[in-house]
């Protein structure tokens, strides 16, 4: 069936740079809304995971037993497009691993081909441009913005790369999965918001009709207390 409305796209707002993210996926011209309860996850075409701190999200999750990335892994499995920025990039990969290679405990989705290892670039003040090459995106040159950004250390073969910076992959997209290390939503370019909605949501085989929570919060022991919500602590 064709879409006949424009799709919805949530933005996980518990923490990080939602906001800069809501602007410009409207920008593309998508419908965005602000996500914080659980019970909204089902409505989406798409999902946005900003920028921000991963432990503070994984407190979130352990604060709601878990509830928070098992649906959204569900629903991603199902074929939800998700877009991890930064702190998003970490919370899909499969391994978190320390500066020297260890994996880490750290809890995340784990759906995505790709190990990480955090703020590899060193700390905030360290936060630097570069202009790179992303090839899907044109031949313009992107300016990339990297604060306390993560490093993708490897990329397994589900995972396709679509940009590096001196050898280290800084994009990367698997099937309904789409990352950066650096912070597209802050520079004065929509190319990847933009790829995100057209090419990755509005040609996506997701139908969100398919995809009811209610048997997933049955077996997940869902209490709508534990909805997503960052009074919660
Ligand atoms: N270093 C942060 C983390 O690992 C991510 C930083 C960011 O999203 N700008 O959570």
């Amino acid at each position: 069936m064709e879409r006949t409305e424009k799709p919805l796209i949530g933005i996980l707002a518990l923490q990080g740079d939602f906001a800069e993210h809501l602007l410009s996926i409207e920008a593309v011209g998508a419908r965005a809304v602000e996500v914080r309860y659980i019970s909204q996850l089902a409505d989406l075409d798409g999902l946005v995971i900003p920028g921000g701190e991963s432990t503070t999200i994984a407190k979130f999750n352990e604060t709601s037993d878990g509830t928070i990335f098992a649906e959204i892994k569900r629903l991603a499995l199902l074929g939800l497009p998700i877009y991890g920025t930064c702190m998003g990039t970490v919370v899909l990969a499969n391994r978190i691993e320390s500066l020297a290679g260890e994996a880490t405990s750290q809890a995340r989705l784990g759906i995505m081909d790709i190990a990480v290892k955090r703020n590899a670039y060193g700390p905030q003040k360290k936060s630097f441009e570069a202009e790179i090459a992303i090839p899907d995106l044109g031949e313009e040159p992107f300016t990339a913005i990297f604060i306390r950004a993560p490093q993708i250390s490897s990329c397994g073969p589900k995972a396709k790369i679509m940009a590096t910076i001196n050898d280290s992959v800084v994009m990367a997209r698997q099937d309904n999965l789409l990352v950066t290390t650096f912070h597209p939503e802050i520079a004065d370019d929509l190319r990847v918001h933009d790829y995100f909605v057209s090419r990755m949501v509005a040609q996506s085989g997701y139908r969100k009709a398919e995809s009811s929570t209610l048997d997933t919060l049955d077996t997940l022991n869902f209490s709508p207390e534990l909805a997503i919500s960052p009074q919660k602590r």
